[in-house]
């Protein structure tokens, strides 16, 4: 047996880049699919990897012997959005696999596409049972991302009535508005959207809590609260410059971008940063028309976010490939203009101190100043979460942590009980698996919570039950 990885290919760098939409990743065809998925052990390591605990080896399996059917329902266990993870899912299972120091990790993430894009009718496969816990209380969801649309799906499927209060006109969340097109089809996020939704569950769009319904009042017309609403408050940097027509936040310059807008990034876009959101807004910036694109950010190339990680590597690759350029271990101190209009970023070269606290520091050297131009700059420099749709006395009575993320217990209950949150707003990790992770231990949090206050009359031992198939383990038991 041929134990190395089945090689994923790349789409054409110079023709993927004139496109918005066109994806970066060749699917598996059948062969490779079911060579890939041979080549898994079984041991299980990379279940600890998951942060929603997906039995990975039950579903390469499945795929193995040709059950596309049984490999969906393996992964609706814990996940609602196989597509959305097949195409993004920074797969930490991978690096856990006993295969990575040999011949290269299984290739969890693009089996799992593989799976997606080949059952056409999701509902019709998995069979769903509507649990009876007797009794259907109400939840009122706050967000429609990946985190609130997977609660309403688990929700819906045990006799739950559940709103979506969604402040945008699509569900998706920042799967739709931050993320391209070109790692993640909108077809992709629209058909999972759609399905999880078919069980019931009602969305409303353009409803912003706090500026169109009072938060105030989900609490008296429901029986609980699931808050989903991510990160969406940009956290600019204070560059002078910073208000220069030309200079951007990522979160504006992606959400603008992806929602059709034609913003002319001129010859060269200079992005400020390092994570997942820098590399998107470089390589949209390409496909905008820039010639050059420049990605800037303070640590060494090894201290950039994600790393180490086989996707923090495939990251880079696609990146370079598209020839974004990279200037590591600088310090921006003013982004120049004339007449009101960006032209360029001065910065000093930092260099990397090692205080002992773990991560190596970032210290400017500050006797020389550079100097790059650009016609764009893109600050991506994080975001927050903008709790303050919550009036000051409630917000009071839920613990924060200091950088204003919720904090929750194992059922992903606030400190103010019948208030539930996941997804960005709460989880360290700030990616899709660990949000969706989230409105599962929510879920079943607030069905125990309907137990106790007498909603409903039992609990279920999981959360989905399929009319037949596998059943992999609760994430309570
Ligand atoms: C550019 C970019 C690239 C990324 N790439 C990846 C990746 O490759 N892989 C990965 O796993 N993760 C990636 N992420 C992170 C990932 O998108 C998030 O972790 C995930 O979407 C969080 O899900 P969520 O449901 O918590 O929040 P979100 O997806 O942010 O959804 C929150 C929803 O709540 C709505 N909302 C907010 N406030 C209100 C309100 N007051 N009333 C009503 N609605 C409200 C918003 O409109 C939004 O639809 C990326 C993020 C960005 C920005
Ligand atoms: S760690 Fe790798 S080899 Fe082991 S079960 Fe998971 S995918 Fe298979």
């Amino acid at each position: 047996m041929n134990y190395s990885r089945v090689p994923i290919k790349h789409f054409e760098p110079e023709s993927r880049v004139k496109s918005l939409d066109v994806q970066t990743l060749v699917p598996y065809g059948l062969e490779e699919v079911t060579a890939e998925a041979s080549r898994c052990l079984g041991c299980g390591l990379c279940i600890e990897g998951c942060p929603a605990r997906i039995d990975v080896p039950g579903f390469q399996i499945a795929v193995k012997n040709g059950n596309l059917e049984e490999g969906l329902k393996i992964n609706f266990e814990k996940l609602p959005f196989v597509g959305v993870c097949g195409s993004v899912c920074p797969h930490p299972c991978e690096d856990n696999c006993l295969l990575d120091d040999n011949k290269g990790p299984v290739a969890t993430r693009h089996i799992k596409r593989f799976i997606s894009e080949n059952v056409e009718d999701y509902r019709q496969t998995l069979d769903v049972v509507v649990n009876d816990l007797g009794g259907h209380p109400r939840v009122a969801i706050v967000g429609g991302g990946p985190s609130g649309l997977s609660a309403a799906f688990y929700l819906s499927i045990n006799g739950v009535r559940v709103d979506v209060f969604e402040q945008t006109d699509r569900p998706g969340g920042m799967m739709v508005h931050g993320i391209p097109d070109f790692r993640l089809s909108r077809n992709t996020v629209q058909k999972e959207a759609d399905h999880v939704l078919s069980y019931g569950a009602n969305i409303y769009y353009n409803k912003k809590i706090g500026r169109d319904v009072k938060f105030e009042e989900l609490l008296e017309r429901y029986d609980a609260v699931y808050i989903a609403i991510g990160n969406w408050k940009p956290s600019k940097t204070r560059t002078p410059g910073v208000e220069l027509k030309g200079v951007y936040h990522a979160l504006d310059f992606l959400g603008q971008i992806n929602n059709g807008k034609q913003i002319e990034v001129g010859n060269t876009v200079a992005i400020i940063g390092g994570g997942f959101t820098a590399f998107d807004a470089a390589r949209i910036s390409l496909r905008r028309g820039a010639k050059k694109v420049i990605v800037m950010y303070r640590r060494a190339v090894t201290d950039r976010p994600g790393y180490p990680s086989s996707n923090a590597e495939e990251e880079l690759d696609e990146a370079e490939e598209e020839r974004v350029q990279f200037i590591w271990e600088v310090t921006p101190t003013q982004y120049y203009g004339e007449n009101g209009k960006v032209k360029g970023v001065k910065y000093w070269k930092n260099e990397m101190v090692d205080r002992g606290t773990g991560r190596r520091e970032p210290v400017p050297i500050k006797d020389k100043e550079y100097t790059v131009e650009a016609d764009t700059v893109v600050e991506a420099t994080g975001q927050k979460a903008d709790l303050s749709f919550i009036p000051e006395d409630i917000r009071k009575r839920i613990n924060l942590t200091p950088s204003g993320d919720v904090i929750v217990n194992q059922y992903n209950m606030t400190s103010y009980p019948g208030i539930f949150a996941g997804g960005d707003v709460t989880n360290a990790r700030k990616d899709i698996i660990s949000g969706v992770a989230d409105s599962g231990r929510a879920s079943m949090g607030i069905l125990f919570y309907f137990k106790d206050t007498g909603k409903i009359e039992n609990v279920p031992a999981k959360l989905i039950n399929f009319e037949r198939g596998p059943y992999a383990e609760s994430y309570y038991l």
